[in-house]
């Protein structure tokens, strides 16, 4: 039942309940109308005897029958008897085999080969002829063949009535949980585009679900609001950060070119310069990724050779890995050309690398290649370093997100990835990760060649 959707659920349960409901009251009407049917033909019986006593006198011992007592009325056939059982006048049912003793006023019920009847006896004193006995026959399979044809109409037209419940009761259902799937509809979508400013927008109305559906838009509203403001307030903050930690920066420069400096007050100064650069490192990767959110932040794309580029940063890179005892290989296809902002594609591909030199180990190795299809560029970042647990590896594009944070220091925020996966994105293209604990990771993605105009 859980896979069943509630259209069906409710459809099911009605037209059972409905199904029940018409059974058993059809056999409560079916039984009250039998017995009806049957006294009605029992008081009929009597009825016709006692009147069929009317029709008949005598005169000097002989027997004067009206004709009307040949009449079949009701279906009841009247016949005569004489006191010791002797057939003197009347009509007999085809049938009916008139084997029943005479007993006065008690209604027997024979079954015989050719049906079942209802015979009732009356003993009457005729003046002028003395006692004889009325006999009245009527077929009691007849009254009872009419209650079997309507039972059978009945039980042709009840699975019919049934399927047209169904149809009705499901059509019905559909219409009135139509707002609930378009509940469903926009929380998916909400979900899929991450765009808050969806609504359901089913409109005014008095039932539940329309006033679910407009709970659910002013709550969609406030967090809307909610989201924003705290977007502007990132935004806000890092703006506001950005120029004192510029002005650390310039100040420690400063003090580190002054030549009378002892060199603990230097080394001292060299890490107040080291920690502002972590930090304006920060800020600016939560300023771009505040202005992603506000769907400000727009790329300023050129076609660039890429081969060219890659190798370069690859270089940069190299020169601080060797401070760690690791090396920065390349294996690049010459002549890769792709339209990118040239300033985010440098900070993505350093990203990469600098992980993939930061979570290593001496004389470990990274590896940048990059190959290029008719539409499209591949590249790959990969070292043989400490690896990402699978718990982690879906984790680590989420803001903040360390998976091991004692491991590194605070030059690691946690933002890095996540402004990866926007710049990649960001060009149309898509990123993802493999890595193996203990072995090394590598981050493969894809960027379309093109200039795609709606970026
Ligand atoms: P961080 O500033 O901490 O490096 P990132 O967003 O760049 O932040 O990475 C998130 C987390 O993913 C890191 O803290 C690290 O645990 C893991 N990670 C990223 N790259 C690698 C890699 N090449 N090897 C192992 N772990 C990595």
């Amino acid at each position: 039942m859980k896979k069943w959707s509630l259209k069906a659920k409710l459809t099911v349960l009605y037209t059972f309940f409905m199904t029940l409901l018409t059974c058993v009251s059809l056999a409560i009407l079916f039984s009250l109308s039998n017995q009806e049917i049957l006294t009605s033909v029992q008081s009929d019986l009597r009825e016709q005897v006692h009147k069929g006593m009317d029709e008949i006198e005598a005169e000097e011992g002989s027997l004067d029958v009206d004709s009307d007592f040949m009449d079949l009325e009701k279906g009841i056939y009247l016949s005569l008897y004489s006191e010791d059982g002797a057939f003197l006048y009347g009509r007999l049912p085809y049938g009916y085999e008139n084997q029943e003793t005479l007993s006065d006023g008690i209604l027997q019920t024979t079954q015989g080969s050719s049906g079942k009847w209802y015979v009732y006896d009356l003993k009457c004193w005729l003046e002028g002829y003395g006692n004889l006995y009325i006999r009245g026959v009527t077929s009691v399979t007849a009254a009872e063949n009419s209650i079997r044809i309507t039972l059978r109409m009945a039980l042709i037209i009840l699975p019919l009535l049934v399927v047209f419940t169904g149809i009705l009761g499901y059509r019905f259902t559909r219409r009135t949980l139509m707002p609930v799937r378009r509940i469903t509809e926009t929380v998916q979508r909400i979900r899929r585009d991450e765009d808050l400013s969806r609504r359901v927008g089913l409109g005014k109305g008095n039932d539940e679900i329309y006033q679910l559906s407009e709970t659910f838009d002013q709550m969609l509203e406030q967090l809307e609001e909610s989201f924003g403001r705290e977007k502007q307030f990132t935004s806000d903050v890092s703006h506001e950060l950005r120029t004192p930690v510029t002005v650390i920066l310039t100040q420690c420069d400063a003090i580190l070119d002054q030549e009378e400096l002892s060199p603990q007050q230097r080394t001292q100064i060299g890490l107040i310069r080291k920690k502002a650069q972590d930090m304006a490192q920060m800020i600016s990767h939560l300023l771009l990724l505040s202005r992603a959110d506000q769907g400000r932040q727009q790329l300023a794309k050129e076609r660039l050779d890429l081969s060219e580029l890659t190798e370069m940063v690859v270089q940069e890179q190299q020169l601080l890995a060797e401070k760690k005892g690791i090396q920065v290989l390349a294996k690049i296809e010459p002549q890769i050309y792709a339209s990118v902002d040239e300033s985010f594609y440098i900070r993505m591909l350093v990203n990469l690398i600098s992980n993939g030199i930061s979570y290593n180990r001496p004389g470990g190795w990274v590896r940048v290649r990059m190959t290029q299809t008719e539409t499209e560029v591949q590249g790959s970042v990969e070292d043989n370093g400490i690896g990402i647990s699978p718990e982690a590896l879906p984790r680590i594009w989420e803001r903040f997100y360390r998976a091991d944070a004692s491991r590194t220091d605070s030059s690691h925020s946690g933002l890095g990835l996540s402004m990866v996966k926007w710049i990649v994105n960001a060009h149309g293209g898509s990123i993802r990760a493999e890595s193996s604990v203990g072995k090394g990771s590598r981050f493969l993605f894809v960027l379309p060649k093109e200039k795609n105009e709606n970026l």
